[in-house]
């Protein structure tokens, strides 16, 4: 099945509940537990403590029969034996005590029936249990605690006395009435019952009583089937035997139960303590005393606490989905906007600025960055476009030129051949004509001599091969071996020629054949594209030279400096054209119907030739049919710094150029320098 990916919005809601919800449950149950353990700390002190008051409440209760019962043996009833005088004291004496005595027995040593019985059965302990009963063991004051045994008729272990919950203790306290001749007169026993409060409330901590007699038998427990019976019998044998233990060895502490009652489960705690009945001044017997309570009462706070801690999760949980929605929402919606932002960039020119708004500064510069991003893009798509039209452009234009030049060869290829053939063939009728034909031979070898130049020039610039040799020479001889070449078809043409008029020499610093070449091509196309009118040259230096009527794409060079320009009243250009005229190849009318002959050519490498001469060259045209300026900068020398740098040269003015450049070579750039 295909992994699709989730939104961040949600992705981030996800990751902040999987931490928020396990670390909320953990959080709970580890206050669960602690106050668990707390509160089951506090359950173990109480019973401790309720444990230790019930077992001193019991042996002052015992104490207090006990006192009791010695006061009644030495009343002069018990001492003469007057029966009636005996019960009524008993009875007086139940309503007096703040116990309830529900049997006493009153027998005569070695008698057959009891002196005075308040209940139909014999609660008196057997010989063996009461040492006076022994001959010879009689000791006086003596006092036995005894608890009533298996035997005993069950009775409930706890009633309710004023609304309390109170556990009843029965106790069978036994002494001997001696006589005041020291005889044996009655053993006296009594079946008394102590209350003790036990738990009232859930929230009461007093605890059940478990009295437990020196002899392991049960006297007081809160199931009152386990009255009377020996702790050995019980499921909870070994641990209660070993809590006896440490009670006879005088200490009070708690014990977990988990079997206390035998057919309910469950866990009880129970605190326990002891107390010691004195059984003879020389003897003293310990009792134990339990405070017991099942475990969900002494946690009784826990449930609330679960409860409160469970609302309290629920609203963190409710509060940390509201917080992870929140932080989510905030976090994604800037997202959201930046990827929205980006979808819609459909055109790259009218790009909007990124969204700022997300009081996120990391978000935020992401957008500056993705829209930087996207301005960049642009320019470089736009230069790319560029590139793409420049590159259409020169393939066009490389057609073009192939079709030119294919052209440009071809015409003068054929004349060649054509006169030749003519020659050869004696289709001549004299000498004459057969010399015009071998001029126009020649003439048409030159043509295609100059336009293979041209070609290999522009190779030659492409490559940055191209060098120029640089000599000074005088602009005046260049001028004029120029103008004598184009004398004839200027006169042909019938063109006006405006040339200047020179008193000094001018002198420049170029490579002689690249300027004349130059000077050549400048001409030659302002005679090529104008039928009719004039063709003007001039020449102004440095100092008559008004700055701002210098085309401005022209690289002036440091002064003093020539200019030379070529006006024509021929065809003239249209101003959008005017740019590309120095790109190779370019001709106004692309196509190779046109009525002029050319290579495009010519004007890119004047271009580069006058720029490796430290000069440069301009075209400007106000529109077709207004005639055409070519304007051409050189640096120039005066007069002193040429004599200085060139003295032969300087007093050489009469002679061309041509001589100059190849008797002085000065210094040679290349086209790549
Ligand atoms: P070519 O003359 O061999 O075609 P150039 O590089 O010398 O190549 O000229 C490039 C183009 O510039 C010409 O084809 C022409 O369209 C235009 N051009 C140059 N000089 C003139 C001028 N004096 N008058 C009108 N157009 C001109």
């Amino acid at each position: 099945m295909a992994n699709h990916p989730r939104s961040f919005r949600r992705n981030l809601l996800l990751k902040i509940l999987a931490f928020s919800v396990p670390i909320l449950l953990i959080g709970q149950g580890v206050a669960l537990r602690k106050a668990r353990s707390s509160l089951l700390k506090t359950s173990r002190q109480n019973l401790t403590s309720s444990a230790i008051r019930k077992a001193e409440e019991l042996q002052t209760g015992i104490r207090s029969v006990e006192a009791n019962l010695d006061l009644l043996a030495q009343t002069a009833a018990f001492q003469a034996g007057d029966e009636q005088a005996i019960e009524e004291i008993l009875v007086e004496f139940d309503q007096d005590t703040p116990y309830v005595i529900s049997c006493v027995e009153l027998r005569a040593p070695q008698a057959e029936a009891d002196t005075v019985n308040t209940c139909d059965r014999s609660i008196i302990p057997n010989a063996k249990q009461v040492p006076w009963l022994q001959s010879g063991s009689v000791e006086s004051s003596d006092f036995y605690v005894f608890s009533p045994g298996q035997d005993a008729p069950t009775a409930a272990t706890s009633t309710a006395l004023n609304g309390e919950d109170r556990a009843l203790i029965k106790f069978i306290v036994a002494s001997p009435i001696y006589g005041d001749d020291g005889e044996l007169r009655y053993t006296l026993a009594m079946e008394v019952c102590l209350f003790q409060l036990q738990d009232i409330g859930a929230q009461s901590l007093v605890g059940e009583t478990v009295v437990i007699d020196p002899n392991n038998i049960i006297v007081t427990h809160p199931d009152p089937n386990q009255v009377g019976k020996n702790i050995s019998e019980l499921r909870d044998a070994r641990k209660l035997s070993s809590t006896i233990g440490s009670v006879r060895a005088g200490n009070s502490d708690f014990v977990h139960l988990f079997r206390f009652l035998p057919q309910e489960g469950g866990e009880w705690l129970a605190g326990y303590s002891g107390f010691k009945v004195p059984v003879s001044p020389k003897q003293n017997n310990v009792w134990t005393v339990l405070a017991v309570t099942p475990i969900d009462r002494a946690l009784y706070g826990l449930n609330e606490i679960r409860q409160v801690l469970v609302v309290l999760t629920i609203g963190l949980l409710a509060a940390s989905t509201l917080l992870a929605l929140y932080v989510a929402r905030s976090l994604s919606l800037p997202i959201e906007r930046l990827i929205r932002y980006t979808q819609d960039v459909d055109d790259l020119s009218q790009l909007k600025p990124a969204p700022h708004s997300s009081q996120i500064w990391e978000l935020d510069y992401l957008g500056t960055v993705i829209e930087r991003m996207l301005r960049r893009l642009e320019e470089s798509s736009a230069e790319l476009r560029h590139a793409w039209q420049d590159a259409q452009m020169a393939n066009q234009l490389k057609n073009e030129f192939l079709a030119n030049t294919s052209h440009e060869l071809r015409t003068p290829l054929n004349g060649i051949i054509g006169s030749i053939h003519v020659i050869r063939d004696d289709l001549c009728d004299s000498r004459a004509e057969e010399l015009e034909f071998l001029q126009q031979a020649d003439k048409a070898a030159f043509h295609l001599l100059s336009v293979i130049e041209d070609i290999l020039s522009i190779a030659k610039i492409e490559a940055g091969t191209l060098d120029v040799n640089i000599t000074p020479v005088d602009l005046r001889h260049i001028l004029q071996d120029v103008l004598d070449m184009q004398t004839l078809q200027f006169q042909k043409k019938g063109l006006q020629l405006i040339r200047p008029e020179f008193s000094e020499p001018i002198i420049i610093p170029v490579d002689h054949s690249r300027f004349k070449q130059v000077l050549l091509n400048v001409l030659s196309n302002a005679m090529k594209f104008t039928e009719e009118g004039s063709i003007a040259i001039s020449v102004t230096t440095d100092e008559s030279i008004d700055k701002g009527d210098s085309p401005p794409e022209l690289f002036l060079p440091p002064p003093p400096w020539v200019k030379i320009t070529v006006k024509d009243s021929g065809i003239g250009i249209e101003p959008q054209h005017l740019s590309k005229l120095f790109k190779p190849f370019v001709m106004v009318d692309g196509s190779h119907t046109r009525p002029y002959e050319g290579t495009g050519l010519g004007l890119a490498i004047s271009q580069n030739f006058m720029r490796l001469m430290q000069g440069d060259i301009a075209i400007r045209s106000d529109g077709a049919g207004k005639g055409t300026t070519v304007t051409i900068v050189v640096p120039q020398i005066v007069k002193e710094a040429a004599s200085q740098s060139n003295p032969t040269q300087m007093a050489d003015d009469g002679q061309s150029g041509e001589r100059q450049a190849t008797d002085e070579p000065a210094s040679a750039v290349s086209a790549d320098s």
